[in-house]
């Protein structure tokens, strides 16, 4: 029988009072973190008699080291680190300045470059970074402020007061598959804070319970979500200048889904060759629950544009994550009673350009600085903390998110209707036919397998599991060794399914457990029990997850609730 993880019930647990805890140590975290230090010491310069403690402002991150966890593409927009951190530049782990950028239609053999750059995708200006390696670096800049990162410990649950967060539940340790507790049982702290910064990317397991508890999402649209499938390859040098920047449309996606790729040129420490970052992002909106986001990638290897970059070279790191799509019609409200929300976990992501790190950074320095109010009228109230959702509005991310506030949405009805929405949107300021285009959950699009062609129709291709040839295509396992991933095997699943009888008589009739094909990481399996009354049943293997949160997005039946693992546990992206 399956044991999924909930917190240790009767136990008593570790008081720790604390000023402000941030949860998620990513770039917003970080940024936050950093923000709220450099206020409280040129506060402290300017009035010697009333200093503020950096004693009790804590992250929590989940992965054992600084920037484990972090996947992205990635393309740093310097616009918020120059705010941050004027000159970064010298000192960050910078891998190239783009100096050229191309963008693709591609059809199963051929290719078409579009004349012109979209100006959402130019990126002159912007860096090649690995985000993970960048983080660790940020990170290293706030641990030298004094402000404590706790590593290996993860936001289990939000403790709340009637209306007001009041603080956050560490994770428990030591606890066995059966959810006792084993010999080196530690019960999570509660760390009880004036204010909570939620800052755990997207999908965030603790901005859920929020979110759901004041139905805080009530007026906004839907999130949408992309999982975007990546890996890291050493190429003969000379295929791809550092610094070089592709970006993809169509093939293998048929018109009715949603998404692209990417390919960047970085480069490689003390080798010749070079070293290519690619993945594909598979919009969560697609119709037929076969399709597999990992296989999506290995299809899309096998251009000859792709293939041909790629061939003699040797895949070295793999992951997934996902992003969220759904622009400024999908933000909740950012701040209340005790709490914020930031980067990813609000939504702060221009799909258009495929970038949220600056956005993330700009509002995790525009929550310090709220932060550093409240701490200095010592009122963390609704009222104040609103400052926040304020400055979010008068900000550049508005501005930014604006001009882009119905793109996703115009995609709804496939690739070519998307196309003439974005082009209206770009010549009346994000607009198009109405000031606020609906949204749908990505999830609500998925067909049952009876209204689809048996065959799978043009997206054949991109169904079930991708068998791979070892040099240039992969199957998941294989890929998911080169994520690095490892966690306690003696634990309750942290993949919480409300209720398996889901899984097993119904969802593997109506959609064929598309669990096994959205996950990139193998963790579901549907294996054989003459029992069940389909002669399957469901079966997990949580340590492989890569906390991509793909599952708890794009389940039809909305039954999976991705929560923390023990502290420690998931990816070792180096490098992504
Ligand atoms: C495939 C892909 C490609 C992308 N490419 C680009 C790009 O080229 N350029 C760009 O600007 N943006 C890109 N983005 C978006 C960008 O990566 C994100 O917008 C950005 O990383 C968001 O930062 P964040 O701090 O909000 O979240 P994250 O980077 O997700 O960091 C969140 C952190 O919180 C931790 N955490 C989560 N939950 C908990 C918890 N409960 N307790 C403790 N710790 C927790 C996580 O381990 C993680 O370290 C891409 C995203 C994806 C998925
Ligand atoms: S179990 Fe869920 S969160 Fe983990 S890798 Fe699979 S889809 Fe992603």
């Amino acid at each position: 029988m399956l044991i999924f993880r909930k917190p240790i019930e009767g136990v008593e647990r570790p008081q720790m009072p604390a000023d402000v805890v941030i949860v998620g140590g990513g770039p917003a975290g970080m940024a936050c973190a950093l923000r709220l230090s450099q206020l409280i010491d040129a506060h402290n310069t300017a009035h010697p008699d009333s200093q503020l403690s950096k004693e009790n402002i804590y992250v929590l991150e989940k992965a054992r080291e600084i920037g484990q966890h972090c996947l992205s593409g990635a393309l740093l927009d310097p616009r918020s680190m120059r705010e941050l951190l004027p000159g970064f530049e010298k000192e960050a782990p910078l891998d190239a300045e783009v100096t050229k950028e191309a963008v693709y239609f591609l059809t199963e053999k051929s290719k078409f470059k579009l004349p012109v750059t979209p100006p959402p995708l130019r990126d002159h200006g912007n860096y090649v970074i690995s985000l993970n390696r960048f983080v660790k670096w940020l990170g290293g800049k706030v641990e030298e402020t004094g402000i404590t990162v706790f590593t290996g410990f993860a936001g289990a649950e939000l403790l709340f007061d009637g209306d007001r967060v009041t603080g956050v539940r560490t994770d428990d340790k030591g606890v066995d598959k059966e959810g006792h507790q084993k010999s080196n049982f530690e019960p999570g702290y509660d760390l009880n804070a004036k204010i909570v910064i939620l800052a755990e990317g997207p999908r965030g397991s603790l901005t859920k319970q929020l979110v759901n508890k004041f139905d805080l999402a009530k007026n906004s649209n839907p999130q949408t979500y992309g999982v975007g499938v990546k890996e890291l390859w050493e190429v003969p040098s000379g295929r791809i200048a550092p610094g070089e920047v592709i970006y993809t449309m169509g093939w293998p996606l048929t018109s009715k889904e949603y998404g692209g790729a990417w390919i960047y040129g970085s480069k490689s420490e003390g080798s010749k060759d070079s070293v290519v970052s690619l993945g594909f992002v598979t919009g969560l909106d697609y119709h037929d629950p076969r399709l597999d986001p990992q296989h999506v990638l290995q299809d899309f290897k096998q251009h000859p544009f792709v293939a041909k970059l790629l061939a003699g070279g040797k895949m070295i790191r793999y992951g997934a994550k996902s992003m969220p799509y759904g622009g400024w019609w999908a933000i909740p409200p950012v701040a209340g009673n005790g709490w914020m929300i930031l980067g990813d976990s609000a939504g702060f992501v221009n799909s258009a350009r495929l970038k949220g790190i600056h956005l993330a950074i700009k509002s995790g320095m525009l929550a310090a600085e709220t932060a550093f109010e409240a701490l200095k009228k010592d009122d963390s109230s609704a009222a104040t903390l609103a400052a926040f959702q304020k400055s979010v509005e008068s900000s550049w991310i508005k501005e930014e998110l604006w001009k882009v506030r119905n793109m996703h949405q115009g995609f709804e009805h496939g690739f070519y209707a998307g196309m003439f929405h974005t082009a209206l949107q770009m010549v009346t300021g994000g607009r198009g036919l109405r000031n606020r285009y609906p949204g749908t959950a990505g999830y609500q699009h998925m067909r049952k397998l009876s209204e689809l062609p048996a065959d799978g129709g043009a997206e054949a291709n991109l169904l079930g599991p991708a068998k791979g040839d070892g040099k240039l295509t992969f199957d998941k396992l294989t890929d998911l060794y080169h994520s690095g991933t490892k966690h306690e095997e003696d634990q309750p699943s942290h993949l919480v399914i409300d209720d398996t009888n889901i899984c097993n008589t119904t969802c593997v009739k109506e959609f064929g457990s598309p669990c096994q094909n959205f996950c990139p990481a193998n963790v579901y399996e549907m294996v054989d029990d003459a029992s069940q009354p389909n002669g399957k049943r469901i079966s997990l293997n949580p340590s492989n997850c890569v906390h991509c949160k793909t599952c708890d997005i794009a389940d039809p039946y909305q039954i999976i609730t991705w929560v923390p693992p023990e502290g420690g546990g998931g990816p070792n992206y180096d490098g992504m």
